[in-house]
């Protein structure tokens, strides 16, 4: 089946027991068991197992080209389920540009059990293969990276680290993507990671998270985890992010359809000192772009010529772009990343231009959008 038919069919069949379309909301903590040890249909506790939530991990294992799908209450509760894959003492090489949230996680809470992280430019294969060492276990990136959209060309990491003797893991962050526009496992990756709080869920207004692997073996130590931990979401969290997914396709046409007319706007407005686009010519990795995603998306970046100042001004000053962190929804956002979504990061190595403006681009009609910047910047 093709990707639009998956998003709205993978995982989900009539209800056997009354034939409801939709995926039923499973609010049940339990299951009956017909006798000791004989659970019905493999369900005993919902920390394990809920069949909303199993809808939910089977659909985005297909879209991802994977072969098992695991769902987490949030983004870095599945990243944070993944590092749990290592032992103490292991390295992990991470991208210098990823999520704040995931380099908090990181940096200060992961290195305090003896994990030992360096942070290189993975759009570079060569800084990588430099960064790998013996005790190297996991590489983790993330493509196009937040705020400032540097896409990795996965084929060629893929390629490095597996070429390691310990063939670490190679883990990718495609929350800004989404798999309609970009399949890591497809490329070499190993795990593929989302916060479904972003394009997956896409209308804010849940947390969650995903993992997807095509490899048995991993997928079981994944599951263990996932129930040993227990970080894994509620069945209206699954449905909510489910019924979400059915439209994912429409709706990143249409983001990407509005990105590249505010883009053709940007371009050209006095005000604007850079802009930050993966399928724009101007874009340092545009080839790349290209070749690996089905269409440029929805996030926009751009620094203004008066920095900070002007910045807060021009975000305080959109109608319909709402001020807000986040992105991925149906609705626009914007916000300046060194104020607010990367204030932790302020001051180390993945500090923001205090300058940048983000846009996380919604499928309004792109006329109001256009007009909205229009009258901000002026
Ligand atoms: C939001 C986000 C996360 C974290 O996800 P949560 O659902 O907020 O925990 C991780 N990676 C990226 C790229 C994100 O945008």
């Amino acid at each position: 089946m093709k990707f639009e038919t998956l998003a709205i069919h993978a995982g989900q069949e009539p209800d056997p027991n009354n034939g409801a379309v939709m995926t039923p909301v499973y609010l049940t903590s339990t299951y009956a068991q017909d006798g000791v040890g004989r659970p019905r249909q493999g369900y005993e506790y919902s920390r394990t197992q809920n069949p909303t939530r199993k809808a939910l991990q089977d659909c985005i294992a297909a879209l991802e080209g994977g072969n098992y799908g695991l769902a987490f209450s949030s983004g870095l509760a599945a990243t944070d389920t993944v590092l749990r894959l290592l032992n103490a003492d292991s390295h992990v090489l991470a991208g210098n540009d990823v999520y704040g949230g995931t380099f908090r996680l990181f940096d200060k809470v992961l290195r305090r059990f003896n994990l030992d992280f360096t942070f290189a430019d993975t759009t570079d294969p060569e800084s990588v293969a430099e960064a790998l060492t013996p005790s190297t276990r996991l590489v983790w990136l993330e493509t196009p990276t937040n705020p400032f959209l540097r896409v990795t060309d996965i084929r060629a990491i893929a390629e490095v680290v597996h070429a390691h003797p310990n063939k670490p893991l190679l883990v990718v962050d495609n929350t800004f993507a989404t798999p309609y526009l970009q399949r890591p496992l497809e490329l070499g990756a190993d795990i593929v990671v989302h916060s479904t709080t972003k394009y997956l869920g896409g209308h804010s207004d849940v947390v969650g998270g995903a993992v997807i692997v095509k490899d048995k073996e991993l997928a079981d130590k994944l599951y263990f985890l996932q129930n040993a931990v227990g970080a894994v979401p509620g069945p209206m969290d699954c449905f909510l992010v489910l019924r979400g997914i059915k439209t994912l396709p429409l709706r990143m046409d249409r983001h990407a359809g509005n990105a590249n007319a505010i883009v053709e706007f940007l371009e050209k407005h006095p005000k604007v000192e850079k802009l930050i686009y993966p399928h724009h010519p101007s874009h340092p990795q545009y080839k790349v772009a290209k070749q690996q995603m089905k269409n440029g998306g929805g996030m926009i970046s751009f620094i203004l010529k008066g920095g900070r100042d002007a910045a807060v001004k021009v975000v305080e000053a959109t109608r319909i772009f709402t001020l807000a962190e986040s992105l991925g929804g149906v609705e626009s956002l914007i916000e300046v990343p060194a104020a607010m979504t990367h204030l932790s990061v302020a001051g180390s190595q993945l500090a923001v231009d205090p300058g940048l403006v983000r846009l996380s681009v919604g499928i309004e009609h792109k006329d109001d959008l256009l007009e909205d910047l229009e009258q901000a910047l002026r």
